[in-house]
């Protein structure tokens, strides 16, 4: 391994140890980015890379907030301002219980790199709180947002820091979150969160964007193959905002997509999934993926008990990982391979874990990173932003169009890259060396900051 490159990643380790999603994922840009550290020794000097991964800024506060019982809760929130040198900190925030500072900077590092491969001009950020908001009331949430958001609000806005979702955070807590941002500032600031409700400032496509991208993003790294999506099994982790849209679209280009999943299990329906039923069950009622079976009797229901999600042992031709971190296991990877998956789609940030690329990478599955594959949602994101600078809406083909092209470019930049660095269909450390690149530029013309 490089020298310098080594010397990072052991200075990296020491300074967080407990922290492993974000080494995790340091790991993987640092390591396979070394052709462009062995032209530019000069990087070490000006200590680059120790830069572009210490984050400008880490916020943490405290969320209080009083459930229907009457009691008080406290939450722990988050904002990591990891880069702005391409553009304002953009990122999504996340509502989970397993949100801790790791997971938060492993996700604003990630972001830097993607929002880079949009080719928009983005900077990176991440943010959200450990509060779980299943099985909240709307009230719960309403409140939770807004104790959330008096803290936020002193550290964003349409120029500085603009927030989005990620999961647990859909339109109904950007609704909450924006009101009460309004309320405090006293001003309408469309930019300053996007993936808002398209009664106040929010875009077309904005909801299906990461979902449609990923699709978008497949069907090139297919075409490139020879391939299609027409007539391939597909399965799909997760059930929600990402999930539930690259699942639309790959029905549109008559794949038949045969299992979903949430948190607890996944359902197997060989017949194709019925969506409707899904978007019913999730988007509105909030409710279980096992619900399923209850009115398509002839589909099953696997619950989720050990370490490796079932839906990864159902034979498919593509997989498109879309819930969250770490879900693909080498256990996972090595029951799809013999299974005979031909791709992966990352819709999820750093699904699969290291060993899991590596697996498939071995035995040239096509991999479709997260870095590049889900960018379509922060790309129409900053197209939202640009419609409320404008103060003037695009219309759904228009958005749609534009985020076919987007994602094209971006297969294209992974292409151009590995082709140049003799990757062959590694676009893992494709993705990771073209977003490095433009960064490092970017960084070298800023000087010493
Ligand atoms: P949602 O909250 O809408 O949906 C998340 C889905 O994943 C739910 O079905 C959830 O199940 C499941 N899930 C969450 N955590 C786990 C877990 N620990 N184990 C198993 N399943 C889990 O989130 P999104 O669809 O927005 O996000 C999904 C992934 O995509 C995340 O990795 C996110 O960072 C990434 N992403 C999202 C973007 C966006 O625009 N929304 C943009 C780019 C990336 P349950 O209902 O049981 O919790």
């Amino acid at each position: 391994m490089n020298k310098y490159i080594k010397k990072v990643l052991n200075r990296l380790k020491e300074k967080n140890i407990n922290e492993s999603e974000y080494l995790q994922a340091v790991e993987e840009v640092l390591t396979s980015i070394e052709p462009v550290i062995n032209n530019h020794p000069e990087y070490e000097k000006i200590a680059l890379l120790e830069r572009m991964i210490e984050p400008e800024r880490i916020i943490t506060f405290r969320v209080p907030y009083v459930n229907d019982k009457g009691q008080t809760i406290v939450h722990r929130g988050y904002r990591v301002q990891f880069s702005s040198l391409i553009g304002p900190y953009k990122g999504g925030l996340r509502f989970h219980q397993s949100v801790n500072q790791s997971i938060i900077k492993f996700l604003g590092f990630e972001q830097i790199f993607k929002n880079a491969l949009t080719g928009l001009p983005i900077g990176g950020a991440k943010g959200g709180s450990d509060f779980d908001p299943k099985g909240k009331s709307d009230d719960e949430i309403m409140r939770f947002c807004q104790s959330f958001m008096t803290e936020l609000q002193r550290h964003i806005g349409a120029d500085v820091d603009v927030p989005a979702g990620d999961i647990g955070v859909g339109e109904r807590e950007i609704g909450y979150l924006f009101g009460q941002y309004k309320r405090i500032k006293d001003r309408y600031e469309g930019g300053v969160l996007t993936g808002k409700g398209l009664s106040y400032g929010g875009s077309l496509v904005r909801k299906e964007a990461t979902g449609f991208g990923l699709i978008y993003f497949m069907r090139e790294m297919l075409a490139n193959n020879n391939q299609t999506l027409e007539g391939k099994t597909v399965t799909i982790s997760g059930a929600g905002n990402v999930a539930i849209y690259a699942c639309q679209k790959a029905l549109e280009y008559g794949a038949n997509v045969v299992a979903m999943s949430d948190s607890t299990g996944c359902i197997y329906d060989k017949n194709g999934i019925d969506l409707q039923l899904v978007k019913q069950i999730k988007e509105v009622e909030r409710g279980r993926i096992s619900e399923y079976i209850e009115s398509h009797t002839e589909a099953e229901y696997f619950e989720h008990t050990g370490e490796d999600s079932p839906i990864w042992n159902i034979k498919t031709d593509i997989a498109l990982p879309c819930a969250t971190q770490n879900e693909i296991t080498l256990n996972s990877a090595k029951k799809l391979v013999e299974n005979g998956v031909i791709a992966i789609g990352e819709g999820a940030n750093m699904p699969c874990i290291k060993e899991a690329t590596e697996y498939f990478l071995k035995n040239n599955i096509l991999v479709a990173p997260a870095k590049a594959a889900n960018a379509g949602g922060v790309a129409i994101s900053a197209v939202e932003m640009s419609q409320n600078s404008m103060r003037y809406y695009m219309t759904f083909e228009e958005v749609d169009q534009k985020l076919n092209e987007i994602m094209t470019d971006i297969f294209k930049t992974c292409k151009t890259t590995s082709d140049k660095y003799n990757l062959g269909n590694n676009y893992v450390s494709a993705a990771n060396i073209a977003a490095f690149t433009k960064l490092a530029n970017a960084m070298v013309a800023q000087g010493i900051v």
